[in-house]
């Protein structure tokens, strides 16, 4: 249809296959890598009351502009969720499992931004958090299982790694910083002073060219013995697993809660504006800010679509996964017994729909990327028997019976 009356709202994608089946083997080798770390699935909603987000980045785009928020029928202010560390952060300080606690995530998320390549209003994330622990091997826990994930859909990154400080030379950082930034504040883009007013950290991370020199020339921060000593395990317990990383003192992340170490995902195949697939650190004050005990938290998201990209680019994950395909003359029903015992046996099997003819089926078999067809036709059936064809091969035509026939296949698509 030319024109439809209904369309998916902007910013946001309607996903088909084969797409949909590399997304989904991308989520289960997620899943797979967070299990094999000793991580649990933990299922969130998809809405908060606004305060989880907005106490966590009151000076940040997410939270100032890009939020989906609105009251429900109760007059509660509500939000989709833009992220879901905080979400995470309110289930422990509700339900305070017991520390160290690891849980992975994967789900939509919501951001009203501008819509771009790689930029959408609704998208996906997966990510990590360890809970109750400042131990620096969390950090590079997290840190290895993104790279494992990486390298096992064959997305080639690299990992740009910082310390923020502890919350105190976070502090002192802040004011030299702004300082700096508030004598500087004229040479300074509009939107990089309004940032300047909410969050001077939060400078460094502008994009507008003209801001570049001056961020070159900011003080950087000086780390306490202490932070310092964490950072330098981090770095050396990576090295000891050979990750590769590359250190930016300027890296900050977009919300406010971070401390110590912060880390970012880059795709070395996309474009600088959309190359970013993840990101996350260390967020000691996190649970405080919500109201919850001391406790310290370390964790990354990694956004699936962008990854996807990377990965369409590089078309590293083949993705035809039907095994059989049937044709079948007057024979329907045995057709769909055959599909069904087949499926059990977990072979994938389709059949055509609408009694077409066998021609048009056999077109339909090999548009189906099908590694094999079976033919039920009058003769087939007379002999209790249904041909065997495999597609991608020369002169391949047998006749089995159909006893033996799950056998056969098996072997088939096992060589
Ligand atoms: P963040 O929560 O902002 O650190 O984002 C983590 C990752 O999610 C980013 O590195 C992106 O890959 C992805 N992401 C964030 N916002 C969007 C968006 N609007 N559209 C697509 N992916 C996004």
């Amino acid at each position: 249809m030319a024109n439809p009356k209904f369309q998916s709202p902007k910013g946001v994608k309607d996903i088909f296959s084969p797409e949909s089946e590399v997304r989904r083997k991308v989520l289960d080798i997620f899943a797979k890598q967070a299990r094999l770390a000793g991580y649990g699935e933990i299922v969130l909603p998809l809405f908060e009351d606004i305060g989880v987000f907005s106490r966590v980045g009151e000076s940040t785009e997410i939270v100032q502009k890009q939020m989906y928020d609105f009251q429900d029928k109760d007059n509660r202010q509500m939000a989709l969720r833009p992220e879901s560390t905080a979400s995470v952060m309110r289930a422990f300080i509700q339900h305070r499992p017991v520390t160290p606690w690891k849980c992975w995530y994967e789900g939509a998320h919501f951001r009203y931004e501008k819509p771009q390549a790689g930029r959408f209003r609704q998208f996906h994330q997966v990510g990590v958090e360890v809970l109750g622990t400042n131990d620096p091997a969390a950090d590079t826990e997290v840190i290895s299982l993104a790279a494992k994930f990486f390298q096992e859909i064959g997305c080639g990154v690299e990992i740009v790694l910082n310390s923020l400080g502890g919350v105190e030379s976070r502090a002192n950082y802040l004011e030299t910083l702004r300082d700096y930034l508030t004598a500087r504040n004229n040479e300074l883009s509009a939107q990089a002073q309004k940032t300047l007013s909410l969050n001077p950290l939060r400078v460094l991370d502008s994009k507008v060219e003209g801001d570049a020199a001056i961020i070159s020339e900011a003080p950087e921060m000086k780390l306490s013995a202490d932070d310092q000593k964490h950072f330098d395990d981090v770095k050396e317990k990576l090295e000891s697993l050979n990750i590769a990383y590359t250190l930016n003192k300027r890296l900050v992340r977009g919300l406010d809660y971070y401390t110590r170490t912060a880390f970012e995902f880059i795709a070395t195949n996309l474009d600088s504006s959309q190359d970013a697939v993840g990101g996350g650190g260390r967020y000691d004050g996190l649970s405080e800010l919500l109201g919850g005990p001391k406790c310290a938290g370390v964790g990354f998201a990694i956004g699936i679509d962008r990854t996807l990209l990377a990965l369409e680019e590089t078309q590293k994950i083949s993705t035809n996964t039907l095994d059989v395909f049937i044709a079948y003359v007057g024979a329907q029903t045995e057709a769909i017994q055959m599909a069904t015992e087949l499926r059990q046996a977990e072979i994938s099997t389709e059949f055509s729909f609408d009694n077409r003819s066998l021609k048009a089926q056999m077109k339909l078999a090999d548009k189906s990327g099908a590694k094999v067809a079976l033919i039920l036709g009058e003769d087939e059936m007379k002999q209790n028997s249904v041909s065997v064809i495999e597609l991608r091969k020369a002169s391949n035509q047998s006749l089995v019976p159909q006893k033996d026939l799950k056998a056969h296949l098996l072997k088939l698509l096992n060589a």
